[in-house]
């Protein structure tokens, strides 16, 4: 499944930024982490991962960031200008983890699969019914 081929096009609140997914997400997530939900503003973090070569920028060059404290800090790409978030990278992980809300069509993500970092998240965070949840990242 994981080659199958998609056509989905997103990009920042301003469209500065653009992009493009070819290929089919290997996972489908949302993370209660501490860092994610700081950065989305106090709810889950709601993410695929996109394989390599899945995903591309069209238009824009995106802005990046490393926390430079934190242990499992990954490199954030953002728009300059309107600060949207869109993915990050993780160092020894080739695929990207695309923010689905900048997706054109959000509906194609469908929901998650899996919540993980759990045990961080806050009491009015909600796991879909139907959903694993992992207090930590999911064993494997
Ligand atoms: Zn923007
Ligand atoms: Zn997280």
């Amino acid at each position: 499944m994981s080659n199958d081929q998609v056509e989905w096009t997103g990009g920042c609140f301003c469209g500065a930024l653009r992009y493009r997914v070819t290929t089919e997400p290997q996972l489908k997530a949302q993370c209660h982490c501490r860092a994610c939900t700081h950065i989305s503003g106090g709810g889950v973090n709601t993410f695929m991962l996109i394989p390599p070569g899945g995903f591309a920028w069209e238009v824009g060059e995106p802005a990046r960031f490393q926390h430079p404290e934190s242990q499992r800090a990954v490199e954030r790409f953002f728009c300059a200008t309107c600060g949207t978030h869109i993915l990050t990278q993780r160092g020894g992980l080739e695929g990207v983890v695309l923010k689905v809300g900048t997706l054109d069509a959000p509906e194609v993500f469908g929901g998650p699969s899996i919540a993980i970092f759990c045990e961080e998240g806050q009491a009015w965070h909600n796991v879909p019914e139907g959903v694993a949840a992992f207090e930590r990242s999911p064993p494997g």
